[in-house]
């Protein structure tokens, strides 16, 4: 059956946001569904109850875009994990909103290299955040929340390192789950990328209700982690703190 780009279910519109790509105004459009279940995640509704969420129509999308198109840069597509979504019209989708002459940052876990591959070699964006939610190791799985095939987080990181695009590579610093030696041992695997990114940890409404007591590291504390990541990564900063 051929898919159109009306058949991605967008099930969340943030109008217009400075805060999701850097130096750029997007609209953020959420996707459902995760293969995830990160206990610091603070989707876990468009994860585990998507019909909760209304489905929004393309055409109200590209008609506020197009209406705005002096001053918007893009979209940022993220979730949820857009790549669960490449038979439901993912990638008609992407080539939609570059014909429309927009620009795309694509967030993904990258649990799925393959799809990751595609949409960089369709030249269907144009930025990818991709998170690392902890060292390459037995670690992962209680970031991730379930067990995880760690070679294609691997595969992936290589392909997004090697893809010629603007990226980052970005992880969420849970006081708990992570130290300074986790992010060292991150840094030290992705060493030369482009830009490491450290996310603070917000504890409202955290999947894991365990962690919405939980404090987020002091600002001294994640000035330590970039310390301690930048000879890997010259360009490692930190945002939300
Ligand atoms: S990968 Fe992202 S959307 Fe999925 S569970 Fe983790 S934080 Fe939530």
């Amino acid at each position: 059956m051929k898919r159109t780009p009306m058949d991605l279910e967008i099930r969340g519109f943030v109008e217009s946001s400075f805060l999701d790509w850097d130096g750029k105004i997007v609209s953020t459009l959420y996707v459902a569904g995760c293969n995830f279940r990160c206990p610091f995640c603070h989707n876990s509704g468009l994860i585990e109850k998507p019909q909760d969420y209304e489905i929004i129509p393309l055409e109200r999308i590209e008609q506020f875009m197009l209406e705005r198109k002096d001053f918007l840069d893009g979209i940022c597509l993220t979730g949820g994990e857009p790549c669960m979504h490449k038979k439901r019209g993912l990638f008609e989708f992407l080539r939609h909103i570059k014909d429309l002459g927009f620009q795309i940052k694509f967030d993904s876990n990258g649990t799925d290299p393959e799809c990751l591959k595609d949409v960089i070699d369709q030249k269907l964006v144009d930025y990818i955040a991709m998170d690392i939610k902890g060292p390459l190791d037995e670690r992962y799985d209680k970031l991730s929340g379930v067990k995880t095939d760690l070679s294609k987080i691997k595969q992936s990181i290589k392909i997004v390192m090697e893809s010629g695009i603007r990226y980052e590579f970005r992880t969420t610093v849970v006081p708990t789950l992570l130290e300074t030696k986790d992010i060292e041992d991150i840094a030290k695997y992705i060493a030369g990328a482009e830009k490491f990114v450290f996310q603070q940890f917000v504890a409202a409404h955290t999947w894991d209700e365990s962690l919405r007591s939980i404090k987020p590291y002091l600002r001294e504390k994640l000035d330590e982690m970039v310390e301690a990541s930048k000879p890997y990564v010259a360009n490692t900063l930190i945002r939300g703190a």
